[in-house]
């Protein structure tokens, strides 16, 4: 398996790292959408969302709780998104669970992305759908 966030938090590629723990390590993104971007990542591979255990991804927005407004005071950032990408078509490019810190400024030039409205009954039906396969699990 390769796993570039396991070599960082083994040491065996060089980060910046801003704050460790028991289950957690987080450091500085090297492709940062804002200056202070930071990535909190679990000591243990698990590819996102889907596979990883309830109370590791609890431990890692805990992380990023206690990291955000540090970093929004050390940045002098006006906001902070807190973001986590699954699957590639969602923007995964790195398969080992992270959640991004991203400082944000008034001005910069990041946009949300533009919702949609439903059109007539479709929130409906889709509710029902999501619910349906709730219910199955
Ligand atoms: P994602 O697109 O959600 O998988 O995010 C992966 C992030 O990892 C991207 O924002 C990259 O800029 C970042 N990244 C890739 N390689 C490194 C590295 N060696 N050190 C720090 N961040 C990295």
């Amino acid at each position: 398996m390769d796993d570039l966030f396991l070599k960082i938090i083994e040491g065996k590629i060089p980060s910046e790292k801003v704050y460790e723990d028991e289950h957690t390590v987080a450091f500085l993104d090297i492709n940062p959408t804002n200056p202070g971007h930071t990535l909190v990542v679990p000591r243990e591979h698990y590819e996102n969302i889907y596979d990883i255990p309830d109370a590791v991804l609890c431990h890692m927005m805990k992380t990023a709780k206690k990291l955000a407004p540090s970093i929004k005071s050390t940045m002098n950032a006006d906001g902070i998104n807190i973001i986590m990408n699954n699957d590639p078509v969602a923007g995964q490019m790195i398969f080992h669970a992270h959640i991004h810190i991203v400082p944000r400024f008034d001005g910069d030039p990041f946009r949300h992305w533009k919702g949609t409205p439903y059109k007539e009954g479709e929130i409906e039906e889709v509710g029902e759908k999501i619910r349906e396969e709730l219910s199955l699990k």
